[in-house]
């Protein structure tokens, strides 16, 4: 059994919940199962990164831009690591360019192509949790691309299409996708399942619970994906056929 994991920004905003989501990973590899597991930046560390490099020029050209953004990702993923470690469990982070992940050329919203090697596997296989920085990949030139804002649930399902994982769970602050905002709309209903369709039409409608190519892959590959919380762990919401 196969599962990858992805953590957004929010549930790995500090040590301690950088050590939750750890504790929650070991859990899951403890049952036996092998774990991937892909990571945003911490909190608003992107952000914090468009800041940095604005200050220094306004119109840094793209490339140099994915060089800056893909930092916060590397971070999250040494840390996620090292707090797997910290619990007595083998883990190894990987970057984008080293897990293989390929994408066309497009800086700043580069699409993902494919797995350019076994990297994951080959550590997988040794016994490692693997670790893998979302929202970046290589282009054909070798240079570092970032797939845009909130690609990392598209690194996730992306992975699980190319190792044919049995399930890809997207970790993040709210407990599943609703019909509406439930931050903005308390009376808001939360689906149990919904449809690839039928969830591409609510991001579509501006719902921002999934990145957009994550559920394009999901579908043409047939993952089920399960967005649910961090913080309680209860089942979320099934994306499904
Ligand atoms: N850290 C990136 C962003 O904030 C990617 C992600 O969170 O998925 O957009
Ligand atoms: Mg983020």
């Amino acid at each position: 059994m196969l599962i990858v994991q992805k953590y957004g920004g929010t549930s790995l905003a500090g040590a301690g919940r950088v050590h939750a989501a750890a504790r929650r990973v070991t859990g899951l590899y403890q049952q036996g199962a092998q774990v991937v597991v892909v990571v945003s930046a911490q909190g608003d560390t992107t952000d914090e990164l468009i800041t940095k490099a604005e200050f220094v020029n306004l119109r840094g050209s793209a490339r140099e831009m994915d060089m800056c953004l893909a930092v916060g990702e590397q971070l999250s993923a040494a840390l996620m690591a090292m707090a797997i470690g910290a619990l007595g469990y083998p883990a190894i982070s990987l970057t984008g360019w080293q897990a293989g992940i390929t994408t066309d050329g497009t800086h700043g919203n580069a699409r993902i192509t494919g797995l350019g090697n076994d990297r994951i596997q080959k550590e997988l296989e040794k016994g490692n949790i693997v670790v893998v920085t979302g929202f970046q990949g290589i282009n054909p030139k070798g240079d570092i691309t970032t797939l845009g804002r909130g690609g990392s649930d598209t690194t996730a399902v992306a992975l699980a299409a190319f190792l044919q994982a049995d399930l890809c769970q997207i970790y993040t602050d709210v407990d599943g996708v609703y019909d509406r905002d439930p931050r903005l709309y308390p009376g808001a209903t939360r689906f149990g399942r919904i449809s690839y369709e039928k969830m591409l039409k609510l991001i579509e409608g501006g719902a921002q619970v999934l990145h957009d190519r994550s559920v394009e892959f999901a579908r043409d590959y047939h993952i089920p994906v399960e967005v649910l919380s961090s913080f309680t762990g209860a089942p979320g919401t099934i994306v499904g056929p």
